[in-house]
């Protein structure tokens, strides 16, 4: 089901990224809620039953089928379905707040539910932070010693977890607030208090159940774009959590899209958006705009056809773009010339032609060879 595309960060004629050991990878994880888990995974293995049924003949609900993934170094890997299609019990798994049905958790290529009660803890403080939804800050501590909670409960002395909690938040752009209680900030301070107290243990991974989806649009906005900026400084691992498909384009990297349990599709925005894997992904996608999420790769015609069927045709006058030029840029370049072509360059040479009908219909998100 994944697929490799080059990526809005990447050209296709540079080294191939390292990607060594994932931080995090599923493979074929499976969670059922019952007794009768074990019977109805069988049964689900062999006869295809879905969610109600395996509620009417085991009783058990179904949390995540058969699920597997890699999250990549430095990556924002975003989980996106309605409420209860299985994001958070699929999540859970990942820090091992839940033990799975079938199938295994990888932390850096460690298999979590194989170790240790002691190496479990120490991948916990060590490895993975974890944001919640509505974090439950201490009432009757304050801001900087709520953020350096976990760093007490690991036996740091005071002056030491301080001066970590006063740089996680400033990192969040709290400092000012240090001396504050939880009741005194609002909502969106409070989720950015949640982030610096997780980001204070200094995890590679940071795990983020819908950390904005209780606030307002605008607050969830700015929190977004701050957690870009700070994500892109501090190269951690993500897996985020969301329901809302906007919220997942603009944070990941790649999105995993999930429905009653399953994992229906993995890849970037890009493929999510042009290339829906069913009819669900479909109705999602159908309203988000394609203009910062397609690029000339997906929408220009190969040379080899652009000169099959206009032989006679130079480009040598028509202005130029890179693969990765997105659409709202290849519409100002069309609009700036004359000319009826863009030749689109990789690695110095001539890959593809975007046409105006070719970029016109990859506006509309129709298949460009319609023209
Ligand atoms: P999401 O986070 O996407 O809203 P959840 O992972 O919370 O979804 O829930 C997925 C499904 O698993 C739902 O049908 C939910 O009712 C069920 N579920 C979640 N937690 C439990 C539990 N502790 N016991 C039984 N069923 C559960
Ligand atoms: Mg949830």
């Amino acid at each position: 089901m994944e697929t490799q595309t080059i990526s809005k960060d990447e050209t296709s004629c540079g080294p191939p990224a390292d990607l060594g050991v994932p931080p995090i990878e599923c493979r074929n994880l499976w969670k059922i809620y019952g007794d009768r888990e074990k019977e109805a995974l069988e049964a689900m293995k062999k006869e295809n039953l879905n969610k109600e049924e395996v509620l009417a003949r085991f009783g058990c609900g179904v949390g995540v089928v058969d699920a597997s993934f890699t999250v990549n170094q430095g990556e924002i890997f975003c989980i996106m379905g309605l409420s209860g299609s299985g994001k958070s019990t699929l999540v859970r798994h990942v820090n091992r707040l839940i033990d799975p049905t079938a199938g295994s958790v990888l932390i850096e290529g460690k298999d979590i539910n194989a170790m240790s009660m002691e190496q479990l803890r120490q991948t916990r403080a060590e490895k993975i932070g974890m944001v919640f939804q509505n974090m439950s800050l201490l009432p009757h501590k304050n801001v900087r010693q709520n953020v350096a909670f976990g760093l007490e409960l690991r036996g740091i002395a005071r002056k030491d977890r301080n001066k970590v909690a006063e740089e996680a938040l400033e990192i969040v752009h709290l400092s000012e607030w240090g001396d504050c209680y939880p009741d005194e900030l609002s909502g969106g301070m409070q989720q950015r208090v949640g982030l610096a107290r997780a980001l204070a243990a200094d995890p590679s991974i940071l795990l983020m159940d819908e950390p904005f989806s209780a606030l307002d649009p605008l607050i969830r906005r700015q929190l977004q774009d701050q957690f870009l900026e700070l994500s892109e400084k501090m190269n951690k691992t993500t897996l985020f959590i969301t329901h809302d498909l906007d919220e997942a384009i603009r944070i990941g990297n790649r999105i995993a899209i999930m429905k009653d349990g399953v994992l229906v599709q993995i890849g970037t925005p890009e493929e999510i958006v042009t290339k829906p894997a069913d009819d669900y992904v479909a109705d999602f996608v159908a309203g988000i705009s394609r203009l910062h999420l397609v690029y000339a790769h997906t929408v220009m015609w190969s040379l080899e056809y652009f000169k099959k069927r206009y032989p006679a045709v130079s480009l040598e006058n028509c202005p130029t773009a890179s693969p990765n030029e997105d659409l709202d840029a290849l519409i100002d370049i069309m609009v700036g010339t004359d000319e009826k072509y863009i030749s689109i360059i990789d690695c110095g040479k001539c890959v593809g032609v975007v046409t105006r009908g070719s970029l016109l219909r990859g506006i509309q998100g129709k298949e460009m060879d319609e023209d």
